[in-house]
């Protein structure tokens, strides 16, 4: 962490620095002769990040007003027909990058490139998550290139592309994101050299403003550390023995990780070994990692999901018929009892997965099901529309059966949508306006009551949400016929229903949208 130490001194100390005048000679003679091509330390100002946050380490905010600085804009490079200004863009500092159509720029790309060193050493951001940029583009994507150390020819760079929308955006851009271009090496954050904004391929008049590049880390849920645990989980120390909590502990239960929770050894494996520390002869399947020690000798032992140091595991002591021994500080790890753990795992399942969007369902019959499905597929929130029978007295009825009329089911559309996006009484309003509900068992030529127009309720919401709104069309003087029935199973209909006008490219013979409310 030496060198990250480095960066925050610099950055503090508020100085660029840039490389002797011989080196500004030759980024002249490279200006000059247009050989912006060769990477290889010339043509970029050595540049340090211009600060460290605790999240980021903002690369470039373009501000004009650093104490003794030259104008950022000499950080960066015009490559191709590129014009680079720094300027201010609806009261930001910017960087402005635009430049012609990169057909009559001979093939070479616009772009402005800095390079990211600082001093003479390449850019390490193994502790980032990846770049993260404040710009407005004109729509076009865009692309950042990184070069590295293992990036020698103009040719060889680590691409990853953005799109842009004519609005400020806050840009994430994670490591993994970058692909190799020309390049055999996976991208090395510990080594980077420049960083270049480039405009995207068979680009027409690039035109991008830039507020801010930085690197940033993604805030993480391990807990905070005290100076003590930092010492030993983070800079490998080791607690005295005899001292630690779960030295003499012998709970039913499981020990987890004290930094990340993730859960290492079950209390079966804990056995008494009188060596002064908690000891385990098995850890639980792929929550430990093992490393060679930095002595050379012994096998250090980490947690597998955030690293975190543990201690360290011996084997062939014969203290155990599994023969190994995790020697493991107490003050690495928390003990969860077995009822506490079992407590744990209820309220996780109970919870909702945050990764699956919330959907909810409604049930709606507006006469030929291929018309109330084609409105509501098109509605903004809506996840899935299936067609189907409702309300009815049959068993997996079949089309031919509902159009005798005499099943009771009525063709029927279900609706999957988000309710964060659209509500049902929105879903329900629609409905009511994109069909005649004044119609009884009926819609324009098809007649019968599996033409009925009916809400289907599946709980006391819908169900007040229904009749609230037929009070309303009421008002208004239509004579509602729209049935609001507790709905019964729905049964999907066959295959060739499904998605019928998208299928055939026709539109509703009998479904056409009327503001009423
Ligand atoms: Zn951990």
């Amino acid at each position: 962490m030496e060198y990250y130490r480095v960066l925050v001194k610099g950055a503090i100390m508020g100085a660029k620095r840039r490389l002797a005048a011989v080196k500004a000679g030759i980024l002249a003679v490279a200006i000059g002769a247009g050989l912006l091509v060769v990477w290889g330390g010339a043509g970029l100002a050595e540049e340090e990040p211009a600060r460290v946050e605790r999240d980021r380490l903002v690369i470039d905010d373009f501000s004009p007003k650093r104490e003794g600085d030259s104008p950022t804009s000499k950080s960066w490079l015009a490559g191709g027909p590129a014009k680079v200004q720094i300027e201010k863009h609806e009261g930001r500092d910017c960087l402005h990058l635009t430049g012609p159509a990169s057909a009559s720029s001979g093939g070479s790309a616009i772009r402005a490139e800095r390079s990211v060193f600082a001093r003479r050493r390449p850019l390490d951001v193994r502790t980032y998550d990846g770049i993260r940029l404040t710009a407005k583009g004109n729509g076009r994507p865009y692309a950042i290139h990184l070069r590295t150390r293992a990036t020698r020819f103009p040719g060889q760079y680590y691409r990853a592309e953005f799109p842009t929308n004519g609005q400020w955006q806050d840009i994430k851009l994670p490591f993994r994101k970058f692909m190799a271009n020309s390049v055999v090496q996976p991208l090395d954050t510990g080594g980077l050299m420049s960083l270049a904004v480039v405009a995207g391929t068979n680009e027409s008049d690039a035109n991008i403003y830039i507020d801010e590049i930085a690197f940033y880390r993604e805030r993480t849920m391990y807990r905070e550390l005290t100076p003590e645990e930092e010492r030993i989980i983070i800079h490998k120390g080791t607690e005295r023995p005899f001292t630690g909590k779960y030295n003499d502990h012998f709970a039913k239960g499981v020990y987890t990780c004290r930094r990340c929770g993730a859960e290492l050894y079950e209390s079966s494996s804990k056995f008494r070994s009188h060596c002064g520390w908690p000891s385990f002869d098995d850890e639980i399947p792929g929550a430990v990692r093992r490393q060679r020690d930095a002595d050379g000798v012994r096998t250090e032992i980490l947690c597998n999901n955030c690293g975190g140091h543990l201690g360290h595991v011996f084997t062939g002591e014969g203290l155990t018929p599994k023969n190994v021994r995790h020697c493991v500080n107490s003050i690495s790890m928390d003990f969860l009892s077995a009822e506490q753990r079992e407590a744990q795992a209820r309220a996780k399942a109970e919870q909702p997965d945050p990764n699956q969007p919330r959907t909810e369902r409604a049930l709606f019959a507006s006469g030929c099901f291929w018309g109330t499905e084609y409105h509501f597929q098109r509605a903004d929130g809506v996840i899935s529309t299936t067609v189907g029978y409702t309300g009815g007295h049959v068993e997996n009825p079949t089309y031919k059966q509902v159009c005798t009329g005499r099943t009771g089911h009525a063709e029927t559309t279900e609706v999957i949508y988000d309710p964060t996006k659209i509500t049902y009484e929105q879903l329900a309003k629609l409905f009511f306006e994109t069909h005649d509900f004044t119609q009884l068992n009926r819609q324009g030529p098809d007649i019968g009551p599996q033409y009925r127009s009916a809400i289907f309720t599946l709980n006391e919401d819908q169900k007040k949400t229904a009749e609230e709104l037929i009070q309303i069309l009421r008002k208004k003087g239509f004579d509602v016929k729209t049935e609001v029935t507790p709905a019964s199973k729905f049964w999907p209909a066959e295959d060739y229903h499904q998605d019928y006008y998208n299928k055939t490219g026709k539109t509703p013979y009998c479904h056409i949208y009327r503001k009423i409310f």
